[in-house]
């Protein structure tokens, strides 16, 4: 397959360059072998993350420069709301300034201690908010995404029967359902039209509310056309629209399909929530009209939910995602499948096979990725999600070990990602120079932000196989 050139030109640069070998070396050492511990100047091909890294357009930065910033009523805060609301079809929208504060304000307004909320999969943040706040998040991810391998579309669905069942086993006790499109937690996978629109209709029949986690809503209703039947043919503003329609409301973090730095708004058609949700914004987020964002931010966002539904800005996107990972495919390692929408999960095990879980293959493959060829990707797997049984003190591994390298919009060229798939093919030609690693410190929650690690010495792995 290829890639289709990219559907933007260059206007504007910015220098990146490779560190020597053993600089890279000793960074790491310093970094305590953690990649959120290094400085992005040292930093080559940066696959952290997908939000907040997107390089804004000429439209947008021009935007800029007619940022209002009259604290009530700024002119660019009618033109957020007028995208916001002809995108969504919601009756309010909020600004934040970003995703994480619109849970805080839903669910602070929402729940009472013991209240669950359901969804397909909840984002670490949407999970961490609804916890704060003394809820239950409880997640019914479609079975069809356990087998890593399997090509089904619509990894990203809810399973069906699960929520049919929980519902009916909790009356009252549920106080919303989120679907988060894509669903980022696991893969970035779409959720189809049908399975929206079947969940929709079991959470009315038990009148449990309907949001949605919106953050990659584009990159969600561009799947929907390409892979669902009777879209084919359906602009992918109107599937959005049409995927909107289906709820009551919306939380969306600007950072992704918002093609913006910074942002993000929560839309609800209830006029009695919207009131107590705008209060709590005054108190810890800003007035109505700028919630937390400058005005010229503001404009940024408006003019980046515009771009973002064009259909060849999304045919580069996704092809791109789908390329990179064909690419490592193509080298012997194996991959989530199929790709989803802003980057590619390697399996680690199928690069280090002799590396044992409970020393972390994934975290070596993240070091190696950076001590080879200056590339920063993030572990998902047994340092991020692995745990210690209290009762007997055995290791208790995540489900997989994978590394996710995602894709900043619009930021890099083919040429950069074949410089990773080349890396790529370098580390694996010679898996065994690598060895795993220990935890040295870590702390009580999200350990892989601040945890210090060292290599294990290659004896000590010598001893275990398989
Ligand atoms: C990023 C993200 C959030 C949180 O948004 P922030 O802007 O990072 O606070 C919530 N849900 C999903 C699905 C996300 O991807």
């Amino acid at each position: 397959m290829k890639m289709p050139p990219e559907p933007y030109r260059i206007k504007s640069i910015e220098p990146i360059s490779l560190l020597p070998r053993l600089e890279r070396e000793d960074r790491l050492k310093q970094a305590g072998y953690n990649i959120f511990e290094l400085v992005s100047r040292d930093v080559y091909i940066d696959l952290l993350t997908d939000s907040g890294t997107s390089a804004m357009s000429d439209r947008q930065w021009a935007g800029l420069m007619i940022g209002d910033e009259a604290y009530a009523g700024c002119r660019n805060y009618e033109h957020f709301v007028e995208v916001a609301r002809s995108l969504t079809g919601y009756k309010h929208i909020i600004p934040v300034h970003q995703g994480r504060v619109a849970e805080n304000l839903l669910f602070s307004t929402i729940l009472e201690h013991g209240d669950y909320i359901v969804s397909n999969t909840h984002f670490d943040t949407t999970r961490a908010n609804v916890q704060h706040k003394g809820g239950i998040a409880v997640d019914f991810l479609t079975p069809e995404a356990k087998d890593l391998q399997s090509d089904y579309p619509f990894k990203g669905n809810i399973d069906l029967d699960a929520l049919r069942v929980f519902l009916a086993e909790h009356p009252r006790q549920v106080k919303a359902c989120i679907m988060t499109v894509t669903n980022n937690a696991a893969g970035g996978q779409p959720v189809s039209m049908a399975n929206i629109k079947a969940a929709r209709e079991i959470c009315r029949s038990y009148r449990v509310p309907f949001y949605f986690d919106s953050a990659r809503f584009a990159e969600n209703a561009y799947f929907i056309q390409q892979r669902e039947s009777g879209y084919a043919n359906v602009p992918v503003r109107d599937i959005a629209r049409e995927m909107f329609a289906q709820g009551d409301g919306t939380l969306m973090s600007a950072k992704k399909d918002g093609l913006a730095n910074m942002g993000g708004f929560l839309a609800v058609n209830d006029d009695d929530l919207s009131g107590k949700l705008t209060e709590l914004l005054i108190l810890i987020e800003g007035y109505r009209t700028y919630g937390g964002l400058a005005g010229r931010d503001l404009e940024a966002v408006a003019r980046g939910l515009e771009e973002v539904t064009d259909e060849e800005y999304l045919r580069f996107r996704t092809a791109q995602v789908r390329w990179l990972g064909e690419q490592i495919c193509e080298s012997g390692i194996q991959i989530v499948q199929p790709t989803g929408g802003h980057a590619v999960f390697i399996d680690a095990c199928s690069v280090f096979p002799h590396i044992p879980r409970e020393q972390f293959p994934g975290h070596a493959l993240v070091v190696e990725l950076y001590r080879e060829g200056g590339i920063r990707a993030v572990e998902i797997g047994s340092l991020m999600f692995g745990s210690i049984d209290p009762k007997t003190g055995s290791f208790r591994p995540a489900p997989y070990e994978l590394v996710r390298l995602a894709i900043p919009r619009r930021v890099y060229t083919e040429s950069h990602l074949r410089y990773v798939v080349n890396v790529l093919g370098t580390i694996r030609q010679h898996p065994e120079r690598n060895t795993g690693y220990e935890l040295i410190y870590q702390s009580k929650y999200l350990r892989h932000f601040t945890a210090r690690l060292a290599p294990v010495a290659p004896a000590e792995q010598g001893a275990v196989t398989h």
